[in-house]
C-alpha cells in the first residue's frame, strides 16, 4: 500500500487564501482644463488584476464630455 502524504501543502494554501482577497479600487477622473470629475469604485481579486489593466487602458482615451479636453486619471488602491 501506497502512503502518498510526504507533501506539506499548508504553506501553498495560506498563500492562495490571501490571493482570493479582494483589492479595492478607486478610480477618479478629473479633467484639469473644467475641473468635471467622477469617481468609480471596484473591487478585484489579486488574481483579476488584469481586467483593471484592460480598463485603465480604456480609460486613458476618455475625454471630457464638456470641454473635450483629455480626462486625468487617478487610482486608489486600499489592500
Ligand atoms: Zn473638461
Amino acid at each position: 500500500m501506497e502512503i502518498n502524504n510526504t507533501r506539506n501543502s499548508s504553506k501553498e494554501s495560506m498563500e492562495s487564501s490571501k490571493h482570493d482577497e479582494p483589492i479595492q479600487v478607486r478610480a477618479i477622473l478629473s479633467c484639469p482644463n473644467c475641473g468635471y470629475k467622477k469617481k468609480f469604485k471596484n473591487q478585484f481579486l489579486r488574481k483579476d488584476l488584469e481586467l483593471l489593466t484592460v480598463a485603465v487602458k480604456v480609460f486613458e482615451f476618455i475625454t471630457c464630455n464638456k470641454c473635450g479636453d483629455l480626462i486625468k486619471l487617478d487610482l486608489e488602491f486600499n489592500f
